[in-house]
């Protein structure tokens, strides 16, 4: 960088601002000339991302600036379509909850722009009957819910999550993997029911 009034190279930063260009404000050192500058830091990298369409994933790459950090629970466009990431994996080969992009191996995501897919299982004492249901994804399971399926009546006992298994409190369904329950009479009164929410009757296979 040259002061424009002398050609000087020797400057003071007074001001920077922006990310992934900076725009600075510099005061020469020889005459005292304040001038600006834009410098385009970096240009956007490829890197490495897997998205999750229910049991199906896609991989591909999205641009991403190297500076620029990214945290799971972040949302990024991908092939035109808003995504979730789930997880990040380093290029130390660990996961991470938050990174710079320089530092990442694979993005991995979900998709926003279809429903959360949730298993839902009564256990009978040792048979258990199961359903998988597309709810929104922000829709929260909570314990202690009273759900019907079909003619089934279920109190929610436990849900197992991405990460862990929920005994208290709720989840929500982006999160959800499955939602057990013990059996209640048939005719109780329910807190919803999740009848037209089946996808596909997988009763008797687990
Ligand atoms: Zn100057």
């Amino acid at each position: 960088m040259k002061c424009p009034a002398c050609e000087s190279e020797y400057y003071e930063i007074l001001k920077s601002k922006g990310k992934h260009s900076k725009e600075l404000l510099l005061k020469c050192e020889e005459c005292g000339n304040v001038y600006k500058e834009i410098i385009v830091q970096e240009k956007p990298v490829d890197v490495r991302i897997v998205t999750s369409e229910f049991e199906s994933s896609k991989k591909g790459f999205i641009k991403l600036y190297p500076d620029e950090e990214l945290m799971v629970g972040d949302n990024l466009e991908f092939e035109n379509k808003k995504v979730e990431i789930t997880s990040i994996e380093t290029k130390r080969g660990g996961r991470a909850k938050k990174s710079t992009v320089n530092d990442i191996n694979t993005i991995w995501a979900s998709s926003l722009d279809i429903p959360a897919r949730v298993g839902i299982s009564i256990d009978y004492g040792g048979r258990i009957l199961s359903w998988k249901v597309d709810v929104d994804r922000d829709f929260e399971f909570h314990i202690g819910d009273i759900i019907k399926v079909e003619n089934r009546i279920l109190k929610v006992n436990s849900i197992k999550t991405i990460e862990r298994k929920v005994r208290k409190g709720f989840a929500r369904a982006n999160v959800a993997k499955r939602v057990y329950g013990k059996p209640l009479d048939a005719g109780i009164r329910y807190n919803y029911d999740l009848s037209s929410k089946i996808v596909k009757d997988l009763r008797g296979e687990e």
